[in-house]
């Protein structure tokens, strides 16, 4: 995997994440890919922190990365949201968890 893909990787995981999210906390429309602004506001941030990653070509993911670069509401939130969402991805995305659970998991233990 080259660094562009994994960071739209990255990108699509965490849109997935906030609109499970979203719509089971703020009630958002069920079918789509809409957001609520609160929610809209918080993924343009991620997306924008995951653009700017420098680190890209050698971490893995946000989750697992040492330089926390996320400012401290965002970053506060986003943890709020995986704890949410986490598990849940593995019912609605089983692939793409369990991906991202063995890159984390690899990465942990190479540490
Ligand atoms: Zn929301």
């Amino acid at each position: 995997m080259d660094t562009e893909e994994k960071r739209r990787e990255e990108m699509d995981t965490m849109r997935e994440i906030l609109t499970l999210y979203c719509k089971a906390h703020h009630h958002t429309p069920a079918a789509g890919k809409d957001l609520c602004a609160d929610c809209d506001a918080l993924l343009g941030y991620a997306l924008h922190r995951i653009g700017k990653c420098p680190r890209m070509a050698v971490k893995t993911f946000c989750a697992v990365c040492p330089v926390h670069c996320y400012a401290k509401e965002p970053r506060a939130k986003i943890k709020e949201v995986m704890r949410y969402a986490g598990p849940r991805m593995i019912l609605h995305h089983p692939f793409m968890t369990l991906r991202h659970m063995f890159i984390q998991w690899r990465s942990r233990a190479r540490r």
